[in-house]
């Protein structure tokens, strides 16, 4: 594969070496890489037409579909900054990220007009509203297809570095309210190519690949996959919502060979009846993560998919992957191996260290930190936050893990998710893992509500399968044989679903704020 620097280099050699090669596929209809460069530079065209000035925020709202990558790369030609706005956010959330990145441009989806114009009179910077469907004739707003047509296809040919800033991407806000992440070119490229450097395959991504792009563009993971296929340049086949039977469909219909979910992903494709006679036999790949797996769901999974899988840890602010743990650790027989998120990948170096900043040493459980090339810039606006987490090009995740003597990492869980019992630590991954073994239980989350002997007592919120209808004496007896009596939750609490954010992870901090006044522990 050539050398690609930026998002421009990467769309513009792709389109002169591979024109004809279809680079997206979205509702059956088969986009090449001509197509995308051409319709990016008229988005580049169009953005300079505007006025606008590089480093300038130009945000999307929109499910993702063919404009949204001619978007990516039409800011990135333009050398403005796009800000992917996660769609399943509320109105006042939207707003917020609006307001804070001081967004001049936005793209919008249509179904998504009723909430701008709920908006608008709060909306601080935006200059130009684009709609991405052709908008009703009563609307003010401009229609993205005809405005996008005015313009040249030729490329702007303006100067790209590695190093400026192109996307700003919000982080989940699983913890608190969502950060602006700021992504260099580089965070695209330089991991991967410094891998291949070294002779590491990795998932051998190649030109024959189709990807299922099933994780939203909003989210770095998603951002960074469909790159990932670009520059091998394999195909991706769109998914614009996860509905779990579409996905199965596509993974039939295209053929697709390499795979991106997060866990709650995985196990909903588990939940559909399709699932059973789904082909899988193009798959090669299973790539998982952003979020904590339980053990059974992923034994499950190995057992029905039969190819590599990968999982990885990492986080926005570095860039998305940062560890992974291979297809040869994914062995039935290596129980502990397989609660590993894995090794760092080359070119990232991993730190554990205590709350005092101290190194610890093999199997001694603080905070994760990781060192990666692909690295952010820094959050937007947010100094003090930046300088907190990037210390010496050390990001410190906020997750609490530890590391064995071969260098595998184990994540436990969030520094803020932790219980702490009496003084002692819990880790609600841990107690969450083991209940989940339980056959009647789909889903369960622990956290730690008040108690005025014990600091904080473990409480499990428990989601039945369908037909079950356990007592909570059948959950605590269960517990109390896979877990020392002070990680049994003391309280247990069944509901119909939990609350998750967009990315598949559970708000922990939703579950709890009814016990967390701001008289306590912060909620957040
Ligand atoms: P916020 O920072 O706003 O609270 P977030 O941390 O969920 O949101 P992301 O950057 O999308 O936002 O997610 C990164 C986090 O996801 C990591 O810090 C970690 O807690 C979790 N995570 C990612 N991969 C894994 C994994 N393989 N195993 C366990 N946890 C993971
Ligand atoms: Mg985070």
């Amino acid at each position: 594969t050539p050398d690609f620097q930026t998002l421009p280099d990467l769309s513009a050699k792709q389109a002169s070496q591979i024109p004809n090669k279809i680079a997206l596929i979205y509702e059956d209809e088969l986009y090449t890489y001509a197509q995308l460069e051409q319709n990016a530079n008229r988005v580049a065209q169009g953005l300079l037409q505007l006025g606008l000035s590089p480093q300038t925020r130009v945000a999307i709202l929109a499910k993702d579909s063919l404009a949204s990558y001619e978007i990516l790369f039409g800011c990135a030609k333009s050398k403005t900054v796009l800000v992917t706005i996660n769609w399943r956010l509320v109105a006042q959330e939207v707003l917020f990220i609006l307001n804070d990145s001081q967004t001049e441009v936005l793209f919008v989806g249509k179904e998504f007009l009723p909430l701008i114009e709920q908006i608008k009179p709060d909306l601080q910077n935006i200059k130009t509203i684009i709609s991405i469907e052709q908008p009703d004739a009563s609307m003010e707003y401009r229609d993205y297809t005809s405005w996008k047509n005015q313009h040249s296809n030729q490329s702007p040919a303006l100067d790209y570095l590695p190093e400026d800033v192109t996307v700003q991407i919000y982080t989940s806000g699983t913890t608190g309210l969502p950060k602006g992440v700021q992504l260099a070119h580089y965070s695209f490229f330089r991991l991967m190519k410094g891998m291949q450097a070294q002779g590491d395959a990795w998932m051998n991504l190649n030109a024959q690949d189709t990807l299922l792009l099933s994780l939203p563009m909003f989210h770095i993971g998603g951002l960074w996959w469909t790159i990932q296929g670009m520059i091998v340049g394999g195909r991706g086949a769109v998914l614009n919502t996860f509905v779990p039977w579409r996905a199965l469909e596509l993974i039939e219909q295209y053929q697709i060979t390499k795979v991106a979910m997060v866990p709650a992903m995985i196990q909903f494709c588990m939940a559909e009846p399709t699932f059973d006679t789904t082909n899988f036999s193009s798959v090669q790949g299973f790539l998982y993560g952003g979020s904590p797996i339980a053990p059974t769901l992923l034994r499950q999974a190995m057992d029905a998919l039969q190819c590599g899988f990968f999982q990885i840890y990492g986080m926005t602010e570095t860039g998305n992957m940062a560890v992974c743990l291979r297809p040869e650790d994914h062995d039935f027989s290596n129980e502990t191996r397989l609660k590993a998120a894995g090794k760092p990948l080359p070119g990232v170096e991993v730190k554990i260290t205590n709350s005092q900043g101290e190194l610890l040493s093999a199997h001694q459980i603080g905070e994760i930190h990781l060192k990666s090339p692909s690295r952010m810039i820094g959050y937007w606006n947010r100094d003090e936050a930046t300088k907190k987490t990037l210390v010496d090009g050390w990001i410190s995740t906020g997750d609490v893990g530890y590391q064995d003597e071969e260098g595998y990492i184990f994540v436990c869980d969030r520094v803020k998710d932790m219980i702490i019992y009496a003084g002692e630590n819990l880790f609600p991954v841990e107690i969450e893992a083991a209940l989940s073994e339980h056959e009647g239980i789909e889903e369960v989350a622990v956290i730690g509500i008040p108690s005025e002997q014990w600091g904080e007592i473990p409480k499990a919120f428990i989601v039945q399968k369908p037909g079950y209808s356990l007592k909570k004496k059948v959950i605590l007896s269960f517990a109390k044989e896979r877990m020392a009596d002070f990680k049994v939750p003391r309280s247990v609490e069944f509901v119909d679903k939990l609350p998750r954010n967009p990315s598949g992870k559970v708000l922990k901090r939703v579950l709890r704020e009814p016990y967390w006044n701001t008289m306590g522990r912060q909620v957040n």
